[in-house]
């Protein structure tokens, strides 16, 4: 299946399905005829099973590797400069095209250096993780700073995705968890029916068919275009992608990137926020069923007892999304129907003393 994904500034393919990356080779003869150089970035864990498999498809253009370190250290400074550096040292220029091979963290950097080589350089997406349906989607590329995660970053669109969903059979059950937590949470807010498609057909994530798996992650990345599609700067609607985000976000940092998967901190978040959309907003929503189904799903359901409240609140209040003090979240008043709401840190704290 191929979605196309509608931006102000570009418009792309995502091509969805097993062994896409088949179809690598006619896009760039088609679409790169001057082609003179492929740098591949990866990382060592996606190396190590896969490359092989992708260098196959792509052996007449030999490409250039250059392997990161797995999960969020891809993302450091100095990483970015040694790819930098093999970016310069192999002579890639204008004509040449870098090609990201990893979930969301080797995405994030590879769209970074393809932004910043030269100015910009093209740039394709060959994504090997669930989450990466959202990620590779919508253009956001960055770096983080040690003052703050995704800091330092640009938005560029890639010329195409491949999603070959035969990359995704080694995902260890916590980054499947991690990439699903973001497709519920797509469904949340654009899709009721989607919605109860899953939670009536999804029950265990270890199980789930070939059919289901496509079809979740095609779902998902229609919905992230349709907010991307209207606001590929976030200047609006686009903010309602961070459902659960906020409390995810804070959870994540405290707990230390890689101790807890993003996703599964953002399922936590997701929970937290449509209690204070039943509580708020009366938004009409059966949690307690909702925390068994995701509980069968094998997610924490609660902040984890070693995070005290006043470093999440402190954490929440530093989100790029907060203005002044009140702390701004995404809330329901319907499944399908997100607004942003700010609440106050005192009901903030009556809320997570309940939670
Ligand atoms: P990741 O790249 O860190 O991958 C997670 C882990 O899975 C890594 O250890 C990786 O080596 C491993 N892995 C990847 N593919 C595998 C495979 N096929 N088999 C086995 N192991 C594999 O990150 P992620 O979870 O895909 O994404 C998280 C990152 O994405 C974060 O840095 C986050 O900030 C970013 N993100 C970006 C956007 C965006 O719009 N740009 C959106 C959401 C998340
Ligand atoms: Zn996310």
């Amino acid at each position: 299946e191929t979605i196309q994904i509608q931006t102000e500034s570009k418009e792309y393919p995502v091509f969805v399905g097993e062994g896409c990356r088949n179809e690598l080779p006619v896009f760039l003869t088609n679409h790169f005829p001057d082609l003179t150089r492929i740098l591949i970035i990866t990382d060592e864990t996606v190396a190590k099973l896969h490359l092989d498999t992708l260098l196959q498809v792509l052996k007449p253009w030999e490409p250039i590797i250059f392997t990161a370190p797995p999960g969020e250290k891809a993302k450091t400074f100095e990483v970015y400069y040694d790819a930098l550096t093999t970016a310069l040292a192999s002579r890639l220029d204008r004509k040449s095209v870098v090609l990201s091979f990893g979930g969301g963290a080797v995405g994030d950097l590879t769209g970074f250096v393809a932004a910043s080589f030269m100015r910009g350089i093209p740039f394709i997406q060959v994504p090997t993780t669930i989450l990466a349906h959202d990620s590779a989607v919508g253009g956001k590329v960055a770096i983080n700073h040690p003052l703050g995660k995704n800091m330092i970053g640009a938005f560029y669109q890639p010329e195409a995705v491949f999603y070959d969903l035969e990359l995704l059979n080694t995902l260890p059950i916590h980054e499947i968890r991690s990439g699903f937590a973001e497709v519920i949470k797509h469904a949340l807010i654009a899709d009721p029916h989607f919605y109860d498609w899953l939670r009536l057909n999804i029950h265990n994530l270890n199980a789930i068919t070939k059919e289901q798996l496509s079809g979740s992650l095609v779902q998902g990345i229609k919905i992230k275009n349709k907010f991307v599609s209207q606001d590929e700067k976030e200047t609006g609607i686009r903010a309602f992608l961070n459902l659960g985000h906020t409390l995810g976000h804070a959870i994540e940092a405290e707990m230390g990137y890689g101790n807890f998967t993003h996703g599964e901190a953002v399922m936590i978040g997701t929970i937290f926020a449509l209690k204070l959309s039943n509580n708020l907003l009366g938004l009409s929503f059966n949690i307690s069923e909702f925390i068994d189904w995701v509980t069968e799903l094998g997610y924490e359901t609660t902040v984890p007892k070693q995070l005290s409240f006043e470093s999440l609140i402190a954490k929440m209040r530093q989100d790029k999304k907060s203005v002044g003090d009140a702390i701004r979240f995404v809330l329901l008043e319907q499944v399908g129907h997100p607004l942003l709401q700010e609440v106050s840190e005192e009901v903030l704290w009556q809320e997570l003393t309940r939670f």
